[in-house]
């Protein structure tokens, strides 16, 4: 087949500004990891920029491993230390979602230093095996506990098959 000069040359100028637009992406998504970095006044070191920015790219919660595959030059101990400080500052939260597999979630605005409101529930799907938050559903106040118990935390997860595998 052959591909007239004035198509190519198009295709090749549609390839440069897509990657272009990709670049431009990628430099907004680094520039609004910094940003959330300084507005929890963690300073911007290198893997705390790429994970932020890893969450920010991720449109489900990341596990431990998910992780690690993506940030390769990372050591275990770390991302662990990171993980804890964002969790502690109320930058991500554990999406727990009834796996053995921890998982996590960037959190909303609510959330502060050691005070989450991620109530919301996080919805696992059985087939991609992928975690979302359902930060548009209200995970529902239990009224009343038995006496004797106080509650510090509620997780609720629901299980079954996402838009993408249905
Ligand atoms: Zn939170
Ligand atoms: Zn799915
Ligand atoms: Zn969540």
């Amino acid at each position: 087949m052959i591909i007239p000069l004035k198509v190519t040359s198009f295709l090749f100028s549609l390839l440069h500004s897509l990657t272009r637009l990709e670049e431009r992406s990628y430099l907004c998504r680094v520039s609004r990891a910094q940003e959330i970095l300084k507005s929890v006044g963690l300073s911007k070191t290198e893997t705390r920029i790429g994970l932020v920015n890893l969450f920010l790219q991720s449109t489900s919660a990341l596990s431990l491993q998910a992780i690690e595959s993506s940030l390769e030059k990372l050591d275990r101990i770390t991302l662990y230390r990171n993980l804890r400080t964002f969790e502690s500052k109320g930058l991500i939260h554990k999406a727990v979602d009834g796996t053995t597999h921890p998982k996590y979630a960037l959190c909303d605005a609510h959330c502060a230093e050691h005070n989450h409101q991620d109530n919301h529930p996080h919805f696992h799907c059985r087939k991609c095996q992928k975690t979302v938050c359902l930060e548009e559903v209200q995970t529902p106040s239990l009224s009343a506990l038995p006496k004797g118990y106080s509650l510090e935390d509620t997780n609720l997860i629901l299980s079954g098959t996402c838009p993408d595998c249905s």
